[in-house]
């Protein structure tokens, strides 16, 4: 039997409320939520004065294992997402070999159970390829398809840019469909323009005119009309333009919606104002766009038209990031501080404390249909996360915990603080000491 666990007297916050309550942890699971008299066999945690938010489920996050372990891997990313509050994570298929059979799939589950420090879940890649394999497929076999990534392996290989493929998979995929969305012959041309301009080493500042508003846009509706056409269950995967959130939907629940979406947390946090600070190290596909643009996706977030926030953590060592333009690669780590950029924003009075749990956790799960997961209810799983919204820290070298050892957000002072993260009733972090006895286990989920 695992350790009980008693947290006494906190401020929850679930399901669009926040009340001050007792929660009893017990084999995994939320036992009991109310007035709960301890007894001898429970630990104490007294939570006056603090926050108890859902576990967070990170939507896409890119971990590197197996085959890209110098970058980061299912260990040393997984202790960076539990000390940053993260209990769950979706990992997406660009890792080597590509995840484009179940056998590779399955190949990651066994890493993840012997590594993980949280639940995950994976996709399934899906490209030209393998487009007739993968709509054979027994579709609970894995939580959604996506083609986020694979692009780097192969050119031709984004969905958004292959009409013919994506009409195919629309007609005939039943699992959730979730795309990166730039079109890329758009992109190549623009290359193609500041290239004979300045050679191999574009200023960065040009990336978002280069990935531009246009190649997203223009993807995004062609992707959501194939989508209707067929009835498909479309995912748009990190949502960087304004244009694009007034292609979403609000006027109904997200359990009914066959079209979703999502925002990365550093399109919300950075914009184009930041590449002459930071150049290459916030360079991302889809690129990071202006402050408009940025505000336009908060407020979407905020109006229900993006329905989860997500990082695509993403790293990537020093060295491979700070290269000329053209071979700086994509993405940055982010998973550690989700939850604390977010709560930044609480502070700043544009967001409530409900609404990101809503956002991070209990939208993850309504969308991805994970069951038991992402709602503190008793009977649900003890994934769950101590925040402490007075105490502040800088982050730095020194307590940056992924493999890569660097963030786009050094030097940044957060005015909260991650204290304590259980994943299935297992106190993994506490005040930065890592319980590693046990591991996180597979997401279960409804597929079809
Ligand atoms: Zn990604």
């Amino acid at each position: 039997m695992q350790k009980g666990y008693l947290i006494k007297n906190i401020s929850i916050v679930n399901e669009g409320q926040i009340k001050v309550n007792d929660l009893l942890i017990a084999d995994g699971i939320i036992q009991k939520i109310g007035t709960i008299y301890s007894s001898p066999d429970h630990t104490v945690i007294d939570g006056t004065g603090k926050y108890l938010f859902p576990g967070i489920i990170d939507g896409q996050v890119h971990f590197r294992d197996p085959g890209l372990t110098h970058k980061g891997d299912l260990h040393s990313e997984t202790r960076a997402a539990v000390a940053g509050g993260v209990t769950g994570f979706i990992d997406m298929p660009n890792t080597v070999p590509n995840v484009l059979t179940v056998e590779i799939l399955e190949e990651k589950y066994r890493i993840a159970a012997e590594k993980s420090l949280a639940n995950y879940s994976f996709f399934l890649g899906v490209n030209g390829d393998n487009l007739d394999e993968v709509l054979k497929l027994d579709t609970s076999k894995f939580i959604g398809v996506s083609d986020d990534g694979l692009y780097f392996t192969k050119k031709g290989n984004l969905l958004a840019d292959n009409p013919a493929t994506m009409e195919k998979l629309f007609a005939g995929c039943k699992s959730i469909i979730a795309i990166h969305s730039e079109k890329e012959q758009i992109v190549e041309e623009n290359e193609a323009i500041y290239k004979a301009k300045y050679g191999e080493d574009v200023p960065v500042e040009f990336h978002p005119i280069i990935r531009s508003e246009k190649a997203c846009f223009e993807a995004t509706k062609r992707a959501i009309d194939l989508a209707n056409k067929y009835h498909a269950r479309l995912h748009i995967l990190h949502l960087t333009t304004e244009a694009e959130t007034h292609l979403f939907r609000n006027d109904i629940p997200l359990d009914k919606k066959n079209i979703t979406t999502e925002v990365s947390v550093h399109h919300l946090w950075f914009s184009d104002e930041d590449y002459n600070r930071l150049g290459t190290l916030i360079k991302w596909n889809p690129a990071i766009k202006t402050k408009r643009d940025k505000e336009g996706l908060l407020k979407a977030l905020l109006d229900n038209r993006i329905d989860i926030v997500t990082t695509d953590h993403a790293p990537h060592t020093l060295e491979e990031k700070q290269r000329p333009y053209f071979q700086s690669m994509s993405g940055a780590p982010m998973v550690q501080h989700s939850l604390n950029i977010m709560l930044e924003f609480y502070k700043q009075g544009l967001i409530s404390l409900e609404q990101i749990a809503e956002k991070m956790s209990h939208n993850v799960a309504i969308l991805y249909r994970m069951h038991q997961r992402g709602f503190i209810r008793e009977a649900y799983f003890a994934d769950l996360v101590i925040v402490d919204l007075d105490s502040s820290w800088t982050v730095s070298k020194e307590n940056i915990l992924y493999k890569c050892g660097w963030s786009p957000c050094e030097g940044t002072r957060f005015q909260t603080k991650i204290v304590q993260t259980f994943v299935n009733g297992n106190l993994v972090f506490d005040n930065g000491i890592f319980d590693e006895s046990l591991k996180g286990v597979a997401i279960e989920f409804t597929n079809q």
